[in-house]
This record gives C-alpha cells, structure tokens and sequence, in this order.
C-alpha cells in the first residue's frame, strides 16, 4: 500500500510500468449501472497510459451482503480496499433496507471512517448553460470545489442508539483540533492548485464547537499566507451559492454541512449525476459520485454516468503516474467536448441517451 505525502497527491511515480491495483465495489441501486462504465473507460485509457495499467479486483458490498450474511461492508471486501492502490465506488444503501434500530446502512460512511479519509473532495464544474438552474451561468463559469471533513463533525455519534422509549436524543458535533488542521491544510492545499481562495462555511455565531472550528481554522490559514482566507456562515452560504456562486473558490466544512451543501451545489450544475467525489486519507483513497443509490430510476439504464466518470478522473490523477494524471485530462476533455452539444443527456438533464450511450459518447471523444 502507497503511503501518501502531505498533498494529499501520491509521489510521482519513477518507473513508467506501474500496475494498480483497483478494487471495484458497485454496491447497490444505480451504483453497479455507473460503476460498470466506469470501469468499462478506464479499460479503453489503458493502452496509451504510457505503461501505467489496472488490475481490477471486484467486491460484493451493500444491501445484498446484509442480507446475505449480516454485514454489508464484509471483511474481505474492506481489506481488499484497505490493500488496493485506490477503491472505485458505485453507490451503497437502499431506504427500504435499514439496522434494527431504522438508521439506513451506510457502509460508504465506515469505509470512510474506518480507513480515516478524513478530505472528502466534492468539486463541481458547469460545462453548459443549459444544465445550470441559475441564469447567465455558461460552461467553465461555475468552478468550485467543497472539501468536506469526513470523520467527525455532527456525524461522530452516529452510531450511538437510543432507547424505543427515549424522551430526549441528542446528536454530538464533535471538532477536534488535530481533525480541522489537518483538514484546513488540504483544503488550502487544494486552493494553491486553484484560484488561491477557502472560505470557511460554520455556524460560529451559535455554536461554540464552531467557534473552535474557526479559531483552528484562522490558525492553520496563517501557514498559508498567499491563499486568501475568510468565513460564512452556513445559512449564508446557501443565500450566496445561488445569488452569487462566483464568490467563491474552495468551500470547507464540517461533516453534515458538507453532505447538504455538496447536494446544493451539484444543483447548479445539473444535479447529482454531475457531481463526482473523492474520498482521501493518509493511507487510502476511495473515488465514488456524490450521489446515492438512486433507487427510483435502478435498473432503467438511464442513470447518469458523469459523476461517476468524472470520479475516475479524479482517480487517475490522484494515483500520480506521468501516464495516470494525462488520461485525467484527457477524460476530463472528452467529457467537455460531450456536453458542448446540448442533446447529449441523459434523462436527468433532460436528454435521451441511456447510461451506456452518454459512456459512448465520451469514448468517442476519446
Ligand atoms: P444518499 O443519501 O445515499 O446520498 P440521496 O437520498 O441524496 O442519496 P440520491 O440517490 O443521490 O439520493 O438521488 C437523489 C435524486 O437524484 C433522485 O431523484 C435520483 O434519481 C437522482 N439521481 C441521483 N444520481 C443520479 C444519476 N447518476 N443519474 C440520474 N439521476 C440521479
């Protein structure tokens, strides 16, 4: 397994034959539709990848395997994740499967925390006027980037139960020192690769954890003198990502804020089938669309495979080899090139291709 430096990006690799192991997990609902294409690219990039090549090793995860055996995240499949050189992800979890206790399984959420990918990477790009609910937005106008802390926050008691009988349930946002430092430095991290901008979205006006969220924050900034740094409120946040989204570059927030705002902000540029993600630790990295399972339109063929493309680029890039990173962008440009032209969608957006007819169309592009 790779040991990554503090950029959060793999050393460039010195020999050009590098074979990665992948771990693929479809998971449930649209996940094995998406997942499936996405693997179906990376194939088709593999031969001009300048040595670079995958090795893709499958596992069964999601509602089947609870069902199966109790465990939706089962142990072979975690470990085949915490060994690969990178997880790909489809989608896991189904409302009308849930624990005893009704919370929906979220094995997304313990892969995540279990192999501590604290940087949740959530970037957004607008390649159409057409796909944006906000007017006079054009392609490459919306650019913007959530980094999301992934391991704390107000999910940190999640799995704490409570009683059938409870008159009272309270839900811990938890912000420690040591897990907003290191997530500040990736997000100016992040913001040195982009237009040099993070603003912290909090709620530091009411809450004393995010008081101390802002304290760390302003503290970490100082290390970072050529990014500008600033703050706003979440509610504000939500006002200004639709009024005047240009303000900003790269968001950073807690945990729950980032699930919300992450949704919000794929909504202005065409909805969750645009919206890739990428989950990044130390030690492992898991590259998944922001987007759940999707259980209204699972098994049509119609769901939307951009998120889950854009992904793997994330992906490629992430795993830092001279052939890697120039597949990124060139799958990057094929998919620009794809949605230059306004009848290439899928039915999300509006269009009528089907999931492996809109993958075509990148390949083509190709
Ligand atoms: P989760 O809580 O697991 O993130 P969610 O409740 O936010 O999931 P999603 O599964 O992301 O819900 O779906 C939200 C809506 O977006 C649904 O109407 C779904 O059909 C649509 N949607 C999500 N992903 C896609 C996609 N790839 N293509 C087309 N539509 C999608």
């Amino acid at each position: 397994m790779k040991s990554v430096p503090e950029s959060l990006q793999p050393a460039a690799v010195s020999s050009t034959e590098r074979e990665f192991e992948i771990a693929v997990l479809p998971g449930d609902g649209i996940g094995p539709e998406v997942c499936a294409e996405a693997v179906r690219l990376l194939r088709v990039l593999q031969p001009a990848m300048g040595g670079a090549s995958f090795q893709f090793i499958e596992q069964p995860v999601g509602v089947e395997e609870y069902l199966r055996h109790g465990d939706p995240l089962p142990p072979a499949a975690f470990e085949a994740c915490r060994r690969a050189d990178a997880v790909l992800l489809g989608a896991m979890g189904l409302p009308s499967v849930r624990w005893p206790d009704g919370r929906e399984l979220t094995p997304q959420i313990d892969l995540r925390e279990r192999l501590d990918l604290y940087c949740g990477l959530r970037p957004v790009r607008l390649y159409h006027t057409n796909d944006s609910p906000l007017k006079n937005f054009h392609a490459g106008d919306l650019d913007l980037l959530l980094v999301r802390e992934n391991t704390e926050g107000l999910f940190s008691t999640r799995h704490h139960g409570h009683s059938v009988n409870a008159d009272r349930v309270c839900d811990l946002m938890t912000i420690t020192r040591r897990g907003t430092e290191r997530i500040a430095r990736a997000a100016f991290r992040e913001a040195r690769k982009r237009r040099g901008h993070v603003t912290l979205v909090d709620k530091a006006n009411v809450m004393p954890s995010m008081v101390f969220f802002r304290q760390v924050f302003n503290d970490v900034a100082k290390e970072f003198p050529d990014v500008q740094a600033d703050h706003v409120y979440v509610d504000a946040a939500s006002l200004f990502l639709i009024k005047d989204p240009r303000r900003f570059d790269v968001l950073l927030t807690e945990n729950l804020f980032g699930d919300i705002l992450s949704d919000l902000i794929a909504a202005l540029v065409g909805g969750m089938g645009m919206a890739p993600s990428a989950d990044i630790g130390d030690e492992c990295a898991v590259f998944q669309p922001s987007h759940g399972t999707a259980p209204d339109i699972a098994g049509k063929g119609i769901a939307n495979p951009t998120a889950m493309i854009l992904s793997a680029a994330m992906m490629l890039e992430w795993l830092g080899h001279p052939g890697t990173v120039s597949a990124a962008q060139r799958l990057r440009r094929a998919v620009e090139r794809v949605y230059a032209h306004p009848a290439h969608r899928t039915a999300d957006l509006g269009g009528r291709l089907t999931t492996k007819e809109l993958t075509d169309k990148v390949i083509e592009q190709l």
